[in-house]
């Protein structure tokens, strides 16, 4: 078997400590570093798609945050005919990727290759969040992917022993040692090879050499939410015209290829307050180094942190039946995470639509495999999204003026209490709101002739060729998506040794 990566080693030691995403984001050795196509929903803004670039993928540069979504959104999956795929199908997948921390349970397993663990840093303003959102009746909840989803609490990280665990330190690694893998990195793949309808191989650019490397069994595309779109349109898989348009010859016209992008949109009030937050630890020269030791020593701190620290599903108006909106807590606030703190006191509430129903795409605009796709992400094309949108920035508000957090918070800074009617915070979003990095879609798994892939992530029309990765989800779930890309993967091993030889 062989496994081809883009992207190099994970050699940079900022990919290991949790909270070096704010150093490897945007550095383009490890990330493809996409922007988006000018979006009318953002104003016509273009913002940047950070993807990872090396092995591991994106996990490897992720915010660490362990939500597995809703049970929900895998029974409706399977209700949209795609067979296997219910909460009770899946759950066994997540219980078999888990190590987790507190040990297994009915929901959780442990010994598995991904580690993940309770949160190594607390801050008062984090837990004035929580007793706020208690006090407005949002139930507390310290496992988010147990009996319920809803509540408030601290995450779980995607950790071991305080370190990342990507997918490439705790599946790859273990793997490597077999005389059956050969792991090859800055290996481009360019195009599936085929022979009739039948994927046999792929042409790879490698060391500055274009070479064909032939599958003796199947083909299987993870190359996520962009590249395997991608890559199948590049190799005449896709909707004709499009293709057609950008001179590639088309094997198999696929409509579905590429369309049906989904994201959860960004939406981050930032709150000035009394009380210290991690701004002033960071940008005090002696408490940074003092934070630099307490990680060396003991692994903990603000260097062990994910993305986001308290977590809530709750719901944006009282009548629904499940929680529609996720709360990210950080205490801390910036213009952007890669350049630095604020200088002064202050904590962000993000606030995300779970379910969106706006859909993008993402098309070729060359033949030219080297030539970035055009992400068309589509932000709040949907009047639900946009009333969901100001809806969870009220219900962060109100939070933010109950007590106690009340007590801490000094002046919303963003997007600013004289910011009151629904048409001047929706303005504010489309001004100012960015992605939580979960583009999924793009290689829907159904039945319908919209699918790519079928329930057994085959692609549907064309022989040996499998779709894995995040592209597959036919409805985007409700949370962060590295543990369902991961589940998503174990159930493919399965169904891949299923078959027979
Ligand atoms: C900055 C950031 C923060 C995030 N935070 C969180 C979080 O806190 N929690 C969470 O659950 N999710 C988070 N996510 C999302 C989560 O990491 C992704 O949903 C998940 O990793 C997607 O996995 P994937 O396999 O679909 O794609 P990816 O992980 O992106 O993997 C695709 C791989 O394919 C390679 N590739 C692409 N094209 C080619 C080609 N032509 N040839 C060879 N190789 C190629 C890429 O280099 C990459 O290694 C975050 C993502 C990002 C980018």
């Amino acid at each position: 078997m062989a496994l081809l990566e883009a992207g190099g080693r994970d050699w940079n030691p900022w990919i290991h400590v949790p909270v070096g995403y704010f150093k490897t984001m945007h550095d383009p050795r490890v990330d493809w570093c996409y922007r988006t196509a000018p979006d009318p929903g953002l104003e016509g803004r273009s913002i940047e798609w950070p993807r990872g670039k090396v092995l591991g993928g994106s996990s490897a540069l992720n915010g660490l945050l362990y939500i597995r979504g809703q049970r929900e959104d895998y029974d409706h999956w399977q209700s949209l005919g795609n067979g296997g795929w219910s909460y009770q199908d899946v759950l066994p997948y997540f219980k078999r990727s888990e190590d987790q921390e507190r040990g297994a349970d009915q929901y959780h397993g442990a010994g598995g290759p991904l580690g993940v663990s309770d949160i190594r840093i607390r801050r008062k303003i984090c837990d004035q969040f929580i007793q706020s959102a208690i006090a407005l009746d949002i139930p507390a909840n310290d496992d988010f992917n147990g009996l319920d989803q809803e509540g408030v609490g601290y995450f779980q990280l995607t950790l071991r022993r305080g370190l990342r665990c990507s997918t490439a330190t705790g599946f790859l690694k273990p793997a490597r040692k077999r005389a059956n893998l050969t792991v090859l990195t800055g290996a481009r793949v360019t195009r599936v090879e085929f022979e009739g309808r039948t994927a046999v191989g792929v042409r790879v650019l490698v060391g500055g050499e274009q070479r064909t490397i032939r599958a003796r069994a199947e083909v299987v595309l993870s190359a996520g939410a962009i590249g395997s779109p991608q890559l199948l349109q590049l190799s005449g898989v896709g909707p004709g015209a499009i293709l057609r348009d950008q001179g590639i010859d088309v094997l198999h016209d696929l409509p579905g290829v590429g369309e049906n992008l989904q994201d959860h949109l960004q939406i981050r009030s930032v709150y000035t307050c009394s009380i210290p937050t991690l701004n002033d630890e960071v940008n005090n020269f002696f408490r940074r180094m003092g934070i630099g030791i307490q990680f060396i020593l003991t692994r903990s701190g603000p260097m062990s942190m994910g993305a986001s620290q308290v977590c809530a599903f709750t719901r944006s108006e009282p009548g629904l039946n499940r929680p529609d909106i996720q709360f990210h807590i950080q205490p801390l606030s910036s213009d952007n995470p890669g350049h630095g703190l604020d200088h002064f006191s202050a904590f962000t509430s993000s606030v995300c639509q779970l379910r969106p129903e706006s859909r993008g795409h993402v098309r070729v605009q060359s033949p030219d495999p080297m030539a970035s796709p055009t992400i068309f992400a589509n932000y709040l094309d949907s009047p639900v999204d946009r009333q969901v949108a100001v809806a969870g920035v009220r219900v962060g508000r109100r939070i933010a003026r109950a007590a106690p957090l009340s007590q801490s918070v000094i002046d919303e800074r963003e997007p600013g209490w004289a910011l009151e009617s629904d048409d001047e915070i929706l303005a504010w979003v489309r001004a100012r709101a960015t992605t939580i990095y979960h583009p999924v879609g793009t290689c829907k798994m159904g039945l319908g002739t919209d699918a790519v892939v079928d329930p057994r992530l085959r692609v549907r029309g064309i022989d040996r060729l499998m779709v894995v990765d995040a592209s597959i989800m036919p409805t985007i779930v409700s949370g962060n998506t590295n543990a369902p890309t991961i589940m998503i993967a174990e159930k493919a091993a399965d169904m891949m040794r299923e078959r027979p030889a």
